[in-house]
């Protein structure tokens, strides 16, 4: 059967069979003291900033961080206890963020749901308010605040509201054990951003690699709004503008255009799982499901973990590891970032973590490009890859952007092709970064222009 997909992509080993039978396991540590780390950033938008302080005591499902701008999402501790410190501490990324530590006292006792805060039974008026003060962010891993999403202009007609169930990155499992395990709460939560947009469709967009949560979704959905869609297996068939695509057939124009420009919203599995959370239960963001996965992991799992928990404790609930790992990854293998650490929390976007020996995570000395085009045949955004590589090499940011470098979604499609081993997806975050950066720096320029021209009356 031909099933619905994009031009482009890569087929990269699954690794999906690791976990894919490992039903999920919460993981509560309830000795005390231990540490939960809750950096203040690492969303799309303005990082938070504290409401709490050292020493303080906190419940579980309190907020303790928030932002009056409007791209963001506040912070809630996944524990109760102390406030031990307000400090640097180090990501996932590697960078020190500031972060808020606190102290566990092993009791999880909980805080008063939304529910209290806002005094009545949600009505549609209150979802996408309710969405905002849960503090949920895609948890794809892509962390955009899901209010924002959920707001569009008003001029445009959302008339698809696509869960992403695709999970293309190989090995994680954490959408796929959800659906199976969950798919009453999925299925409720999109009916709630249906409620948003009543003149949309809902569709569920499921890879066929997933036979049994495609089966269960199916069993499961009983609204004529809704319906199940098995994908074609392909990378990165889970990027937004991919399924945009293989859904409805519709290409979401270059940066800045948005999905809801050709009428979609886009959220991810356990994303939509939250929104039925916050608005049936009144709950925050405060655990999130992680593959721990990987040859060097004795027992990969499928672990529902509390924010702020080190992701030690994550390999640790997995056996450790049976041979020393050469690399490991938060998130999948092919957008996910080396860690040099595991002494760092999980957050909102850790969709996975996995260890590779040398077999798995073996890369070739880079080479030259012998221009074989292999990286152009895959690239699902329809650029040059080795073009875009070459200019940012040569440091000529202006040619990597008119060439559509800023609309590369960094799926590394092309580098894993490339019989050269080029790093083409460093070389796209360096040019893209740097082009940002003269923006930013052009912006200042402009702005300290405006102020020194205006009349001395008007200053
Ligand atoms: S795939 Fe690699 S070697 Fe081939 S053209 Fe692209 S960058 Fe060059
Ligand atoms: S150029 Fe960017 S979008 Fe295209 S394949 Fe490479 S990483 Fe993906």
């Amino acid at each position: 059967m031909n099933l619905p997909t994009f031009l482009g992509g890569v087929h990269p080993p699954e690794g999906k069979a690791l976990t894919e039978h490992k039903a999920i396991e919460l993981l509560r540590p309830s000795d005390s003291p231990r540490e939960f780390v809750y950096p203040l950033g690492l969303h799309i938008g303005a990082p938070c900033s504290p409401i709490v302080k050292k020493g303080d005591t906190v419940l579980a499902g309190q907020k303790i961080a928030d932002t009056d701008a409007f791209v963001s999402a506040p912070k809630y501790s996944a524990v109760s206890g102390t406030v031990k410190a307000i400090e640097p501490r180090m990501a996932f990324t590697g960078a020190m963020e500031m972060s808020i530590v606190i102290d566990s006292d092993g009791q999880y006792t909980p805080a008063p749901s939304l529910h209290e805060a806002l005094g009545h039974k949600p009505t549609p008026a209150d979802y996408v308010k309710l969405i905002r003060e849960s503090g949920l962010v895609g948890l794809g891993g892509a962390c955009f605040p899901t209010h924002v999403k959920l707001s569009p202009p008003k001029d445009k007609i959302i008339h698809h509201v696509i869960i992403n169930a695709a999970e293309c990155e190989p090995f994680l499992n954490c959408d796929n054990r959800l659906m199976l395990e969950s798919p009453d709460e999925i299925l409720r939560g999109l009916e709630f951003v249906l409620e948003i947009f009543p003149q949309a469709e809902g569709v569920i967009a499921i890879e066929s690699n997933k036979p049994e949560a495609i089966q269960t979704m199916t069993e499961h959905n009983k609204n004529p709004k809704i319906r199940i869609m098995p994908l074609k297996v392909k990378y990165p068939q889970g990027a937004e503008k991919m399924i945009i695509w293989s859904v409805t057939g519709q290409e979401v124009p270059v940066v800045p255009a948005l999905p809801a420009d050709v009428g979609c919203i886009v959220l991810n599995t356990r994303t939509v799982w939250q929104i039925w959370a916050a608005i049936e239960k009144g709950q925050p963001v405060t655990e999130r499901i992680v593959t721990v996965s990987g040859d060097a992991v004795v027992e990969p799992k499928n672990l529902q973990v509390p924010l702020g928990l080190s992701t030690r404790e994550l390999v640790n609930a997995c056996g450790g590891f049976s041979e020393e790992p050469v690399k490991i990854i938060s998130g999948g293998p092919m957008m996910g970032i080396a860690m040099r650490s595991l002494d760092v929390p999980v957050v909102k976007g850790t969709s996975g973590v996995l260890a590779l020996t040398k077999k798995l995570a073996y890369v070739a000395e880079e080479s030259a490009c012998i221009r074989c085009g292999k990286c152009v045949e895959v690239c699902p955004m329809h650029l040059e890859p080795t073009t875009l590589d070459h200019f940012v090499r040569r440091r000529q940011y202006a040619e990597f952007e008119a060439h559509g470098g800023m609309n590369c979604i960094e799926c590394g499609s092309c580098a894993y092709t490339c019989p050269a081993s080029r790093h083409l997806v460093q070389s796209y975050k360096d040019g893209k970064a740097s082009v940002n950066a003269a923006r930013r720096k052009a912006a200042a320029e402009a702005k300290a222009k405006a102020a020194a021209e205006k009349p001395a009356e008007a200053k």
